[in-house]
């Protein structure tokens, strides 16, 4: 299996070759350069675990690992730091399966990718004998970061480097990156929001002069966003997964399909049900939801992508991993969909990044049709909050609670009750504390670390290892850097 670039250069690389380099030379995205089919009957892995339902699925991308290889990647990532019985849970409430990808060591689903990431990552390096030391540049709208971090955390051979934008993540979250261990790690707070930190990190990519500065000193750039094929292809596991899950419960026979719900930012993590598909698993809609910055939702519904100042504003709003108007992983979307057409690609992304704004051709919308777009406005998101708990006693984060309302819209709307439906629930509640918790009624308090306190003593939900006492952590990351000048907060890290 080689992998393309969604810019149309014709250069074809490995799987370890992708993962090291993260983005491509022509500035597009590694994509593989066919999706794998299944590589076994959905009926006979009824009964196995998630560990030997990734290996296969991660396997079948990156097959230029040995068996032996992802082995230890799969057995490296997917272990004790992982509190669910088996990595994940599937929970019953309010008509729909949430799907639980948060009980990793930062209480959020990045951590379902980037604890193999650094497996991956080191492996790749070993295979193509590259004896640099790799810097993993991170721009993070708050889970990222945290889950990056802790990958990387004393991986001999790397250097991380995490920019959050400063008031634009919880406190909780700005708490779970600052107070990080690991004398490889370096976080640094950016005066602007999300888009700003990934468009920094994206410059510095694509500057050869940096690059060529950072070859002298024998380092190598790479990533651990979703743009880096190494991210996105472990989430296509989870996919596959519910859907064998759904079968042993007898919610559907295999063949039948069910709706995924996502509630999405950077859109890798519905892009990978999108690839779980094409893999061959059933899924008849993909619900894509939306905060205030529903720029994707008008996508969908318009086939028009516009950002243009004065037509949307940036909103910072209480699901701030989704805070996103440039959402990186679309590029992925629209090379499949247009027939893996390099070029029309390079034509929008350029438009958008030169005019803000590109219509997709005929081909990319009659593709979107496979999707239903929706929002959550906040205050909408803390009533689904609140009447969730109060009606079924189950506790969403303001993520999770977008991704809900958008499928009680979807459910209005199409009148689809019948297809057995999958939200993907992507944080735990006490990483946005304070919102969770004024939703369900409980507060006011002084701060998100007694709002953490107030949640866990009203609903009896336990709090998440990772989240226990941040309060009282040292703090040992303190530089706040302006949005232009983060190539020059790299150099200090790399020092
Ligand atoms: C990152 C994140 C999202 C958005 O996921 P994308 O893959 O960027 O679309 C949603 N919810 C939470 C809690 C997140 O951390």
């Amino acid at each position: 299996m080689k992998y393309e670039s969604t810019r149309g250069s014709r250069l074809k690389k490995t799987g370890a070759q992708a993962i090291i380099q993260g983005i491509a030379e022509d500035k597009g995205l590694y994509v593989p350069e066919t999706i794998p089919a299944l590589p076994f009957n959905i009926e006979e892995m009824k009964g196995k675990s998630y560990k030997e339902i990734a290996f296969k699925v991660i396997g079948a991308f990156f097959d230029d690992f040995t068996s032996e290889e992802m082995g230890y990647c799969i057995d490296g990532a997917y272990d004790s730091k992982f509190t669910a019985s088996d990595v994940v849970e599937i929970k019953e409430a309010g008509g729909a399966h949430f799907l639980e990808l948060y009980h990793g060591k930062t209480a959020a689903f990045k951590d379902m990718a980037l604890s193999i990431l650094p497996y991956l990552m080191t492996t790749s390096m070993k295979k193509e004998g590259v004896t640099d030391k790799v810097c993993i540049l991170t721009a993070t709208s708050g889970d990222t970061g945290k889950a990056a971090l802790e990958g990387f955390a004393d991986v001999s051979g790397t250097e991380i480097v995490v920019f959050y934008p400063t008031g634009g993540v919880s406190q909780v979250q700005e708490r779970q990156m600052i107070t990080q261990q690991g004398a490889n790690t370096h976080v640094f707070a950016i005066r602007g929001n999300f888009d700003d930190a990934q468009s920094g990190v994206k410059k510095i990519f694509n500057d050869d002069d940096f690059a060529s500065e950072l070859a002298a000193h024998g380092v190598k750039l790479s990533s651990a966003n979703s743009i880096n094929v190494g991210r996105l292809v472990p989430q296509v596991a989870y996919y596959v997964y519910s859907y064998i899950k759904l079968m042993e419960r007898g919610v559907l026979k295999a063949g039948e399909p069910m709706n995924v719900v996502v509630p999405t930012g950077n859109f890798g993590n519905i892009l990978a049900a999108f690839y779980a598909r094409e893999m061959g698993v059933p899924i008849n809609k993909f619900i894509c939801a939306s905060n205030d910055n529903k720029v994707l939702t008008d996508f969908i519904n318009t086939g028009v992508y516009d950002i243009r100042e004065g037509v949307r504003k940036f909103y910072c709003t209480n699901s701030p991993s989704m805070d996103i108007l440039i959402s990186s992983n679309l590029e992925r979307l629209l090379y499949l969909l247009s027939g893996r057409d390099g070029q029309t690609v390079r034509g929008l992304m350029e438009q958008l990044d030169k005019e803000k704004v590109y219509e997709a051709p005929a081909s990319v919308r009659d593709g979107l049709g496979d999707f239903y777009g929706g929002f959550s406005l906040e205050k909408e998101t803390l009533d689904t909050i609140g009447k969730m708990w109060s009606e079924n006693g189950y506790l969403m984060d303001t993520h999770t609670a977008v991704a809900y309302k958008v499928y009680q819209d979807y459910v209005k709307e199409t009148g689809d009750t019948e297809t057995p439906t999958v939200i993907a629930s992507t944080a735990s509640a006490y990483k946005f504390a304070e919102s969770v918790a004024s939703a369900c009624g409980i507060g006011p308090c002084k701060d998100g670390f007694e709002y953490v306190t107030a949640l866990a003593s009203a609903t009896g939900v336990e709090v998440p290892y990772g989240l226990k006492d941040l309060d009282k952590k040292p703090v040992l990351h303190k530089g706040v850097v302006d949005a232009d000048k983060m190539a020059d907060a790299v150099r200090e890290a790399l020092k």
